[in-house]
């Protein structure tokens, strides 16, 4: 199919969408393909938001230029991703992703040239989960390998108009989400969709289809399946997105936290817990500074998430083992961290911040006044201190910690920083997702 001949194929609806809230530089990707007689249009999730009256947070397109033609069109962008090669064309900080239309990986047998092709660029392991899959297909058969309706609009900026092969507008407007194609089959080739699903479903506030909600339950321990890379990616998204305590009980009505963060799953399940409280309470506190417009940072998420678990083993090694506590609180943050590596890989730059936050806890906790400028200064006080006031709201007794060094901090004036050695609920670990930074040069 060519977009020129579409408008009559009864797919196409003219809707006016403001211009204004689109990137100029992915329409002028799209300009670009298109002058080169290729097929490119804005696709996902950006139409999604655009047509609910939001605001996206990046902008996708879709295209018959296979990711080496569009690598010879744009100079500055690269090939990424080895399950789906993609290519993302830089702006400044800004990341156009440009895919090239996908096909169904099973959906050329048969044909016995196209099998073997097909062979080679796409694999699926014996559960279903799909490992590789650069099966590069048309417009149509790009739709239909995408998760859910109302992520399968495409919008061509050119000629305004919007290109609906699976209900997306219909369930936009009834605020459903409907999985495309068979449940069972979707959601075990990529069981990530799981999670896509409960984060659309408490992002939007739209209804899950009856199909998915089964497969929600009888696919959830695929997640074993995945990356832990990729989960501590989607992990933050489903955090991130403005509803994290909303979402991380769906998570857990769900029973697919365990699978993410099996602390936190323990911990939402027992309301009456001083753990249970103290996740919440950071959840509640997340989704305000959201609100606020300020940042976030997955450090301070996952160092609350895991807080609940260090005590328990802190208290062991203390117990059992006569360890000081001091050594005590060390071995078991790094024990913490190690076993939640194995579900969502967290990265270094992290996994550092989680470890001095926690750290500082016992500094904190001190209350020494002879040291409290010393304290202050550190770079990751400003989350310690955060840390430090929600472990209060949600019901342990520090004597008063939160109130001294809200006292200290009234006179004092932090050292002059760049804003990258601001740690925590600063600068330097805020998340803003990967594809917007700048690429480090090989
Ligand atoms: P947002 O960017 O707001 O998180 P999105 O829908 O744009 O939401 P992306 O991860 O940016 O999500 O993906 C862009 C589009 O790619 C989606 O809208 C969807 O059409 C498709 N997509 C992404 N991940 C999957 C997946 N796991 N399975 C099928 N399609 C997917
Ligand atoms: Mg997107």
């Amino acid at each position: 199919m060519t977009i020129d001949s579409a408008p009559d194929d009864g797919f196409w609806f003219d809707i006016d969408i403001d211009h204004d809230d689109i990137s100029a530089n992915a329409v002028s990707v799209i300009r670009h393909l298109q002058n080169h007689n290729f097929d490119a249009l804005l696709v996902g999730g950006a139409i999604r938001d655009l047509l609910l009256g939001g605001k996206p947070k990046d902008f996708d397109v879709a295209t018959d230029a296979t990711p080496e033609q569009v690598r010879q069109l744009f100079k500055n962008s690269r090939i990424v991703g080895r399950r789906f090669k993609i290519v993302h064309v830089l702006f400044g900080r800004e990341v156009i992703e440009v895919t090239t239309f996908r096909d169904s990986h099973d959906k050329k047998e048969g044909d016995q040239k196209n099998r073997k092709q097909a062979s080679q660029t796409s694999r699926q392991s014996s559960k279903g989960l799909l490992l590789r899959d650069n099966v590069y297909g048309d417009l149509e058969s790009d739709a239909f390998r995408r998760d859910f309706s109302v992520n399968a609009l495409y919008y061509d900026p050119l000629c305004k108009q919007v290109l609906d092969f699976m209900g997306g507008l219909d369930d936009l407007e009834k605020q459903r989400l409907s999985i495309i194609g068979n449940a069972d089959a979707r959601y075990a080739e990529d069981p990530v969709r799981l999670l896509r699903a409960v984060r659309f479903e408490q992002k939007l506030g739209f209804t899950l289809d009856k199909n998915s909600l089964d497969c929600l339950d009888s696919h959830a321990y695929l997640l074993k399946e995945i990356p832990p890379a990729r989960l501590f990616d989607e992990v933050v998204k489903l955090l991130a997105h403005g509803r994290a305590l909303a979402t991380l009980q769906a998570l857990s009505k769900y029973k697919l936290l365990r699978y993410l963060v099996p602390a936190a799953a323990y911990a939402m399940e027992d309301e009456t817990s001083f753990s249970h409280s103290f996740i919440k309470q950071v959840c509640i506190n997340t989704d305000e500074r959201i609100a606020a417009g300020k940042r976030i940072t997955p450090a301070f998420l996952f160092a609350a998430f895991l807080w609940p678990a260090l005590l328990h083993q802190k208290k062991k090694l203390i117990d059992f083992e006569n360890r000081h506590p001091y050594d005590a609180q060390m071995i078991a943050a790094r024990q913490a961290i190690e076993t939640q590596n194995t579900y969502t890989a967290i990265p270094r730059r992290f996994q550092g911040a989680i470890e001095e936050i926690w750290s500082l806890q016992y500094r904190l906790q001190k209350m020494e006044e002879k040291k409290s400028h010393a304290v202050m200064a550190h770079p990751r006080f400003r989350a310690a201190y955060d840390f430090v006031l929600m472990r209060e709201q949600a019901g342990e007794n520090l004597n008063g910690c939160g109130a001294f060094w809200t006292e200290q901090q009234k006179d004092f004036v932090p050292p002059e920083r760049s804003p990258r050695e601001y740690g925590g609920h600063d600068n330097r670990n805020d998340y803003s997702p990967r594809r917007n930074r700048r690429p480090r040069r090989r």
